[in-house]
């Protein structure tokens, strides 16, 4: 469905994004990685899943730093001749009261979570307008919607990411480039790995024990959303099908913001 397409994914070196890259590897894009930690892993995962010759290409690009997110979008179309499909996927967690909450999480918070999608987006816009069609997919979160305690930079951060979606879906809307969210709720992946393992220390129960309290307060399917799950929305955000679909925050999260 998408051969000849190329999609940029920020943060897809793990988790969420690394699903979403595969999804769309999967049905013929090429794509641009990004992100820390075990990249070639990465893109050995995306690569064996790519269909239609679909190629893999990696950038080391810093979400924290604009130019380094300028030079990672240049340097996709680049490779690639465009950046058709934006997946600001890239985000770190913090969690403290607000009032003891580091200055220097704050500030990285806000640049990795959402700074960063305005950068990218502010970059590659203007090419997907010259071509005619483009995709931007903010993963977002439920904290996009409603609030957490101890969890204020994030908080802020992702409704921030909702706000900026709405607002570029606005301004694409008589367009072919179309600007969605996707709000998910918990999803177990190293970023929410670390918070077990904060609540099973806390709690002083085991790994099982602490996930099912964590699920338990917030999610009322009690079960975790999947990044293939996630991914098979990004696909359908990239499909004829979701044409009009523009400025929304889909939430995928087991019933969480329903309560
Ligand atoms: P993860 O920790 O598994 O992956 C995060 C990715 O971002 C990794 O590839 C990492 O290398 C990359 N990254 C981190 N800092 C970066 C930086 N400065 N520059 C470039 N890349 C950087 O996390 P995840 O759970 O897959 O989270 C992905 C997105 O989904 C985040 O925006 C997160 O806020 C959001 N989200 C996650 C959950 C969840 O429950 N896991 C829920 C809602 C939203």
């Amino acid at each position: 469905m998408l051969n000849g397409k190329t999609a940029l994914v920020t943060g897809s070196t793990s988790g969420i994004g690394l699903g979403i890259a595969k999804a769309l590897a999967a049905q013929g894009a090429h794509v641009m990685l990004n992100g820390f930690g075990d990249t070639a892993a990465a893109q050995a995962e995306v690569a064996a899943v790519a269909t239609g010759g679909a190629r893999v290409g990696y950038h080391g690009a810093d979400m924290s730093k604009p130019a380094e997110i300028e030079a990672m979008v240049q340097a996709c179309t680049a490779e690639f001749g465009a950046v058709d499909i934006l997946v600001n996927n890239a985000g770190i967690q913090f969690v403290a009261p607000v009032d003891e909450f580091p200055v220097e999480r704050w500030d990285a918070i806000i640049a990795i979570n959402l700074s960063s999608v305005f950068h990218a987006t502010r970059v590659a816009l203007p090419g997907m307008k010259a071509r005619g069609w483009g995709r931007i997919i903010n993963v977002a979160s439920v904290h996009g919607l409603v609030a957490s305690a101890n969890k204020s930079a994030y908080v802020a951060a992702k409704h921030g990411v909702i706000g900026l979606t709405k607002a570029v879906a606005l301004e694409t809307a008589t367009t072919p480039v179309t600007c969605n969210a996707i709000c998910p709720g918990w999803v177990l992946t190293p970023l929410v790995q670390k918070q077990v393992d904060a609540r099973a220390a806390a709690d002083g129960v085991d790994n099982a024990e602490a996930t099912k309290r964590l699920l338990s307060e917030k999610e009322p399917s009690q079960q975790f959303t999947t990044p293939e799950e996630l991914a098979a929305m990004a696909v359908f955000m990239c499909s004829p099908a979701a044409g009009n679909l523009r400025g929304t925050a889909v939430n995928m999260d087991g019933g969480w913001v329903a309560q």
